[in-house]
């Protein structure tokens, strides 16, 4: 099979070249993180003080982590590495209000991202002959955005769908014979059930390849995406703090994710002991950008877990591969491939005084998608009363929480005392989406 590749020289760039570029990189994405105040107290603590401090790629492990923490204490601009006027965009993470984390990019920031997504693009095997109908959301959220520089790039051409509006992307789909998709991996089994529902029975024919990612999904629900639409769907990583999707990609041969080594320098930690992991063991991901100059991150704890694929994939790329993601070592729920943290609903559903303080997170499956569901407890008096108060008070708890986590909850109403008590730790979250 002949291996499709859009940047022959650096993809195949032998190990000891790559690191030699990483080292140089990294002394590079010192300098920046040192024009940060963030960084520069930071780094300080440890001695660092100028980039070539750094003597090799070992040294690394003499920086501090940073965390989310970091970042949103760091909001707005505490992370800002160049001058305001350089910035041409910005995005925040999904589903936080608050203190959201959010990332500045330069110019080149956004080339060597688009860059870097068209790497992926291309490895899959897609190319400018292919109808690109990118179905996520564009605005803040990095997956919109991302996708459709890269895959301009590339020479595709470009439906800016967007998410949502089944009806029209299943027309827009058949109108001008979409070859490549990129959803979440429950959108799109929604959308075949869509399909399936109207009487033509049948997914459009044109189409032959998915790009699936921004929630974790099992080897089993690939396949099914596979056999349901008779294509091939291929993993997409990454995260706006690392730029968003871009990070790591599988490529024709799916036997891991190649992570862009010369972007990112990957590490793999026992979350709790913070040792390195070894090939093959799961821990936590930990990723130092490379080539970022406005918000250049150094060992970003990402919170996902996963592992290092051994041996080589035999598409010949150096750039190593992880393992599909297996969880989270936080409490983060992703909900419909919206990132939700228990405490932002906490937050938002203390506000309303009627609120008790015993509570339920619920996910659930509901047809493909995911479900939300939050039970409370409110005060028993409103319950004596008129029925359009409680339901009034449902629609209010359900809007706040939209507003906090950009999902909306169905919202259950229950008497004092009748949720359970669990007795130590309250147990506030209950995930019965089937295990991946
Ligand atoms: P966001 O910053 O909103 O793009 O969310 C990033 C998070 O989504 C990551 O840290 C992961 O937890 C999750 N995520 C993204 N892509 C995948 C994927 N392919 N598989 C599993 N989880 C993913
Ligand atoms: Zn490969």
């Amino acid at each position: 099979m002949k291996v499709p590749v859009w940047n022959p020289a650096v993809e195949f760039l032998e190990r000891e070249a790559l690191e030699r570029l990483q080292l140089a990189n990294l002394r590079k994405t010192v300098a920046w993180a040192l024009k940060t105040p963030f960084y520069r107290r930071r780094l300080a603590e440890v001695g660092l003080h100028r980039p070539e401090d750094i003597a090799s790629l070992r040294d690394l492990r003499d920086i501090p982590y940073t965390t989310k923490e970091d970042l949103r204490e760091s909001y707005p601009r505490g992370l800002l590495a160049v001058d305001l006027e350089q910035v041409v965009r910005l995005h925040t993470s999904s589903g936080t209000t608050g203190m959201p984390t959010v990332i500045h990019h330069t110019q080149a920031d956004l080339d060597a991202w688009t860059e870097l997504v068209a790497r992926c693009i291309v490895a899959t095997g897609a190319s400018r002959r292919d109808v690109f109908q990118n179905m996520t959301n564009y605005g803040l959220f990095t997956g919109g955005l991302g996708l459709h520089y890269g895959a301009e790039r590339v020479g595709m051409l470009v439906i800016p769908a967007s998410s949502g509006n089944t009806s029209r992307q299943v027309q827009l789909m058949r109108h001008f014979q979409t070859s490549v998709v990129h959803a979440t991996p429950s959108y799109l089994l929604h959308l075949h059930s869509a399909l399936m529902d109207e009487d033509t029975d049948t997914s459009p024919p044109s189409l032959r390849k998915a790009f699936i990612g921004a929630e974790p999904h099992s080897e089993e629900t690939r396949r099914k995406i596979e056999t349901l639409f008779e294509i091939e769907a291929y993993n997409s990583y990454g995260l706006s703090e690392m730029n968003g999707p871009g990070v790591a990609f599988e490529c024709l041969y799916k036997t891991g994710l190649h992570l862009w080594e010369d972007a990112y320098l990957l590490e793999v930690i026992d979350p709790d002991s913070l040792r390195p992991c070894a090939e093959e063991e799961t821990g936590e991901i930990v990723l130092t950008t490379l080539q970022r100059q406005a918000t250049p991150l150094l060992r970003y704890r990402t919170r996902d877990l996963s592992h290092l694929v051994g041996g080589h994939c035999p598409c010949g790329r150096s750039h190593r591969r992880l393992a599909r993601i297996k969880g989270r070592s936080d409490d983060m729920l992703i909900v419909n491939g919206v990132n939700v943290f228990p405490s932002q609903i906490e937050e938002a559903l203390m506000k309303a005084p009627e609120v008790g303080t015993n509570y339920l997170i619920q996910v659930e499956k509901r047809g493909a998608l995911d479900r939300l569901a939050v039970k409370t407890e409110v005060h028993a008096a409103l319950f004596a009363g008129d029925a359009r108060v409680l339901s009034d008070l449902r629609e209010r708890i359900a809007e706040r929480i939209r507003a906090a986590v950009l999902v909306k909850p169905s919202i259950e109403l229950h008497e004092p005392g009748s949720l359970p008590v669990s007795e130590g730790k309250a147990r506030r979250v209950l995930d019965l989406r089937p295990a991946f």
